[in-house]
């Protein structure tokens, strides 16, 4: 058929879900208000999970890619026309809604966020939900207090996605930033795209005591389990932490002491529901606090028929920076 479309479609073979690629029409695609040509999507952690078949979608048959950027085709809602340039970040996308894995989609309205002017489609991509994330957790931390004058601010899982981004934004916000990787070979891009410092997981780790020695201003961790019980232990009086991923363990095996004797914050950040007042401001202060000329050393772009090799990766912490995924 003349108007099919590739799409990356999981759905259940032999009671596995399993990825891979299938021709759509706008017909197959769900009954919502914008239609949207796009351009291109981005690979997350998540989406790992989605293309490995390890229980992100949960409905089936499910369209992967959490994010998608691209040109509205139709649009039934007021607030959006033909021509305009949209991204969209989560709202379930590649969970319960179908996402960006696609060449087409149709979204909910009220999902969408107008491309700043300061990015073109593949910026918004290349920052994504890692870089939206990122910035989600800088401004945790900025209401919480947390000041560059107060001291050093670590940044966990430093060489993945939400880690590079994160990295970046509070060094050019003038934050001391340093870096905790598990990969040595990341050292130099790490300092090159603003830290400090890098320090190895087991550094991070500090003693392994539940109140340790005081270190940090504030944190960003995308790791989770004893690395976010080791951060906890050694942040600073009344310093705050922002909470954003699970990349080594959703567990958190801690005590309430840095809570209680040290006035520690541990703040959740959440990209997937996030409401749009808060995606705005976080879009806005990307289009100033972002040097995109870091984007040379950042990210690389890929094919969409990569996809399925390129999530095993990233569940494997084997991916550096970011990847935009061209759809078409
Ligand atoms: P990436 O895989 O790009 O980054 C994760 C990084 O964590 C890796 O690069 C690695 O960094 C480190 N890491 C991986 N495995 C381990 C381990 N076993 N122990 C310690 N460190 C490890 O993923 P993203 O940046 O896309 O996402 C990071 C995390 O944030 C994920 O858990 C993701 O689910 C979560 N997330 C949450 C969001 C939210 O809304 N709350 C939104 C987006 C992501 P290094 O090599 O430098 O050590």
């Amino acid at each position: 058929m003349t108007d099919s479309f590739k799409a990356l479609v999981i759905d259940d073979v032999d009671g596995k879900q399993v990825a891979g690629f299938r021709d759509l029409t706008v017909a197959d695609l769900p009954d919502y208000d914008v239609l949207v040509e796009i351009s291109y999507s981005t690979l997350n952690y998540k989406d790992g999970l989605a293309v490995c078949g390890k229980g992100i979608a949960r409905r089936r048959p499910m369209v992967g890619g959490v994010d998608l950027a691209g040109t509205v085709l139709e649009s039934a809602s007021p607030d959006f026309k033909a021509g305009d340039k949209v991204l969209v970040n989560g709202f379930g996308l590649s969970e319960t809604e179908w996402g960006g894995y696609s060449q087409k989609q149709k979204l909910k309205s009220e999902w969408l966020v107008k491309l700043p002017e300061a990015f073109s489609m593949h910026d918004a991509m290349a920052i994504g939900t890692a870089g939206y994330t990122s910035m989600l957790c800088v401004l945790a931390l900025e209401k919480a207090g947390v000041k560059p004058e107060d001291g050093d601010i670590l940044v966990t899982g430093a060489a993945g996605g939400v880690g590079s981004f994160a990295v970046a934004l509070l060094a050019k916000l003038g934050y001391r930033v340093v870096a905790s990787t598990g990969r040595e070979e990341t050292h130099a891009y790490l300092k090159k795209i603003g830290a400090a410092e890098v320090i190895s997981r087991e550094e991070c780790l500090g003693s392994g005591r539940p109140f340790d020695k005081e270190r940090w201003a504030g944190a960003i961790d995308s790791v989770g389990s004893k690395t976010l019980a080791a951060v906890l232990a050694q942040m600073k009086y009344g310093g705050a932490v922002a909470a954003v991923g699970l990349a080594g363990g959703n567990d958190l095996p801690t005590t309430v002491l840095p809570f209680i004797l040290r006035g520690v914050s541990l703040l959740g950040v959440d990209s997937v529901m996030a409401p749009m007042d808060k995606r705005v401001e976080a879009w806005t202060r990307l289009a100033t606090d972002l040097d995109t000329s870091l984007f040379a050393d950042m990210i690389t772009t890929e094919p969409m028929s990569n996809v399925i090799d390129l999530g095993a990766q990233i569940l494997k912490g084997q991916i550096q920076g970011r990847v935009v995924i061209d759809v078409n």
